[in-house]
């Protein structure tokens, strides 16, 4: 064989600004959450059009923020999708509250609206719909079946710079979080961002992500009285982003922006010269609002498709090119199906997406003869 590339599945774009912008908090000794982690705070609130914007040390530990601050606990359910990263699930378990779960929509791979109709009950405190791969889920289906006081926070870990008709993910629920995972379209090695518009709830969100502490070291470092220590009248965590981590994503944020067209641009070639394999369902760009193109996730049709997914996954890997399942439907999980007693007929779309789903390369390292590459190898299976 001629060509001997290998295409990693996703590849973090990372360079010298990056590494110019670790000089700072490097010299000044200020390496933990500081000016650097503010700063992007305020950069990603403006950018997703929201008031507040907390750095956190992941979606995960960010998601179980959200979920405390709305003192979620013991006796209450919160409802996500069957089919999403187990992080989603576990910040529910992590409270003491009870995860149940809603199928999905085979078509977006977000959950189906009218699956989590049947599965709220009087003990329904809040939903966590995923937007997916970086699609936004429907967020006025899914307000339209839950009572007013039911909380949602939207997991947009795939989801920065994603937009739901003309609003920013991240907006669009009482809170929002997103990841900064190397997987995601932006990095910080590891980092989220929890987001809202409530200014209670960013308040008890930024004193439990320290300890539970009224005044953050920040605050209390440039304050003219050394010796008040902060009072801790909440239980809280250490969640505290580093500004090493902050100066970083101030830079990947400003690339946001050209990461997602260059992502979308990809995504429209793979769709147009995928078009005529006929197995392959492909993702597409809603009709309002953006996509972020966290990932290029296919459906290999099991009815079409000239193999199984998992031959076909092995094929590609021979020839140099990196796949993966979307993602996993939670309930198929060893951890879940033992605690909850789940069979993976229960959440059959979820079931058949973790069966069907296929991520193919798509990332800002990819040239355009990367995606003919893929798409070249694809055809001829
Ligand atoms: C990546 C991801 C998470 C977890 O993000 P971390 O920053 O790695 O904790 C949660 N939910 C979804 C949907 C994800 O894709």
């Amino acid at each position: 064989m001629a060509d001997h590339r290998q295409i990693q599945i996703a590849t973090p774009s990372l360079g010298e600004e990056e590494w110019q912008a670790l000089r700072e908090p490097i010299e000044s000794g200020w390496l933990t959450q500081g000016p650097k982690v503010a700063a992007f705070e305020k950069a990603f609130a403006g950018r997703h059009g929201v008031k507040h914007a907390i750095a956190v040390t992941s979606a995960t530990t960010g998601l179980h923020l959200a979920l405390a601050a709305l003192e979620i606990g013991p006796g209450d359910e919160v409802i996500v999708p069957a089919f999403t990263w187990v992080a989603t699930a576990n910040v529910v378990v992590y409270c003491g509250a009870t995860p149940v779960l809603a199928d999905v929509d085979r078509i977006t791979f977000n959950i189906d609206p009218q699956d989590l109709a049947r599965r709220v009950t009087p003990r329904t405190k809040a939903v966590i719909p995923v937007h997916l791969f970086g699609l936004c889920a429907d967020m006025d289906a899914i307000r339209n079946v839950l009572r007013p006081d039911i909380k949602i926070i939207e997991d947009a870990a795939c989801a920065a710079g994603a937009a739901w008709q003309e609003r920013s993910a991240g907006s669009l629920g009482d809170l929002g979080v997103f990841s900064f995972h190397p997987r995601k379209s932006i990095t910080t090695g590891e980092g989220g961002m929890v987001t809202t518009n409530d200014d209670r709830l960013a308040e008890r969100v930024k004193m439990l992500r320290n300890h539970g502490a009224s005044v953050s070291e920040e605050e209390r470092h440039r304050g003219p009285r050394p010796y008040l220590l902060p009072e801790f009248d909440l239980l809280g965590f250490n969640y505290r982003m580093t500004d090493l981590q902050g100066a970083v994503g101030l830079v990947q944020l400003r690339k946001l922006d050209r990461f997602i067209d260059e992502r979308a641009r990809m995504a429209a070639q793979y769709r147009s010269e995928l078009a005529d394999v006929k197995w392959l369902r492909f993702p597409q760009e809603p009709e309002q609002g953006r996509h972020a193109w966290q990932a290029f996730v296919t459906y290999v049709d099991p009815k079409k498709s000239p193999r199984p997914r998992n031959e076909i996954m092995e094929l590609l890997q021979q020839q140099g090119i990196s796949t993966r399942p979307g993602t996993h439907a939670v309930h198929m999980l060893g951890y879940y199906r033992k605690r909850l007693g789940f069979k993976p007929d229960d959440f059959p779309a979820a079931r058949d997406c973790d069966r069907h789903s296929m991520a193919i390369p798509l990332h800002n390292r990819m040239t355009h003869d990367d995606v003919s590459y893929v798409v070249k190898t694809l055809r001829s299976l």
